[in-house]
């Protein structure tokens, strides 16, 4: 059985998962993508799988997610744990679950969400409220929140260490570095300058510069990394609150990630002042111990969205284009993969079908 020849456009997220899934079925995969290099930058013009806090979060972005979404996301938890344990490379996963908490005053705001986090799939289990004796069990450096609820079930991915991982770990891969896809058509892709490159399946995997069945659009969200030796937290946080949906999540024993803001406009401009205070005023609310955190990186990025903020793949033959993951990629991203290398036949090397010309 002879793999197939795939050129894939956008070495994101997506672009990354299929070339390490598509190399390891046998296929001859070509990944084009206009950064300079396959490592982060954090230039507000990176992939924006760089960017991602890495929550794992089903339950807790039901609130703003559909039931399929959460769907996706539970199979995706059960697939991260299985490609994280066939990387060479040691990747950040974590499945202690998280923690909505809420001060007092927002008790109302806290009720309403819950209400609204009905589990959809069987075996997913309520949130639980704790008291705050076991919240400081579970979170010896949190304090402050009057109430606190764990999802068991959630989990969290080190994003850059897994960007790294499925980049170079995948055999064989041609990374077409500083190419710019300008256009996809099947069984062809276009880069600026250049005659067409021709492949059995071409994949279009270019997050807010892609094509879909729908507009995409960008969505702003800015985050705060910050460094605290020993910070001590073990499991994502949210907070809520009136008007923010403000996380912290350990990315390591001494960094961790704050964000972040949801800006419907496609601004890829510096953290504005107001942003950066509101995440840490709020985070800092809940974690007195960031006083001494340093302010390692203010980092802005656009999360790839649809009108209706789900996610979409088309397949015609030779052709995928994959896109919409908005808030959700690394949540979704593995089960939407496996789906459509299902659907295309591409989960195992096959003989090349002729693509018309
Ligand atoms: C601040 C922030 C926090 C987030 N937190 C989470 C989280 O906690 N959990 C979660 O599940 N999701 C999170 N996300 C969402 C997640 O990062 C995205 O949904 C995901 O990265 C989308 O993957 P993608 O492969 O479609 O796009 P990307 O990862 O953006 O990759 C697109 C790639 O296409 C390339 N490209 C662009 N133009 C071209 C071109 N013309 N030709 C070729 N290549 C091109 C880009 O350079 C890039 O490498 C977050 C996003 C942001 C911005």
């Amino acid at each position: 059985m002879a793999g197939l020849s795939i050129g894939i456009a956008g070495a994101g997220l997506l672009g990354r998962l299929l070339a390490w899934r598509l190399a390891h079925a046998g296929h001859r995969v070509t990944v084009f993508d206009p950064a300079p290099a396959p490592g982060p930058r954090f230039d507000g013009r990176q992939a924006a799988g760089f960017s991602a806090a890495g929550m794992l979060s089903p339950l807790a972005e039901r609130e703003v997610s559909s039931a399929r979404v959460a769907q996706l996301g539970w199979r995706s938890i059960g697939l991260w744990r299985s490609i994280v344990a066939d990387l060479r490379a040691r990747v950040g996963f974590a499945e202690r679950g998280s923690l909505l908490l809420a001060h007092r005053s927002d008790r109302g705001t806290a009720q309403r969400l819950l209400s609204r986090l009905a589990p959809d799939a069987p075996g997913t289990v309520q949130p639980q409220a704790l008291t705050p004796a076991a919240l400081a069990t579970l979170e010896p450096a949190l304090l402050g929140p009057a109430h606190a609820w764990l999802l068991p079930q959630e989990a969290c991915i080190d994003t850059v260490a897994a960007m790294c991982a499925l980049q170079s770990e995948s055999p064989g891969v041609a990374w077409a570095w500083g190419q710019t896809v300008r256009e996809l058509v099947p069984g062809r892709v276009c880069v600026d300058g250049a005659q067409p490159h021709r492949f059995d399946w071409a994949i279009d995997v270019r997050g807010v510069a892609g094509q879909a069945p729908a507009l995409v659009r960008g969505v702003r969200g800015e985050t705060v990394w910050l460094r605290l030796q020993g910070h001590g937290l073990l499991r994502p946080v949210r907070l809520l609150h009136p008007r923010h949906r403000v996380y912290v999540v350990p990315r390591s024993a001494d960094l961790l990630i704050v964000g972040a803001s949801e800006i419907e406009s496609a601004d890829r401009s510096p953290v504005s002042l107001r942003s950066a205070v509101e995440l840490m005023a709020a985070a800092h609310s809940i974690f007195p111990a960031l006083d001494e955190a340093r302010i390692e990186r203010l980092d802005v990025n656009l999360r790839p969205a649809l009108p209706d903020n789900e996610p979409a793949s088309s397949i015609e033959p030779g052709l995928v284009r994959i896109n919409g993951l908005f808030r959700h990629g690394w949540l979704l991203a593995p089960a939407l993969v496996e789906d459509v290398l299902q659907a295309t036949g591409l989960a195992a090397a096959q003989t090349p079908v002729a693509v018309a010309p």
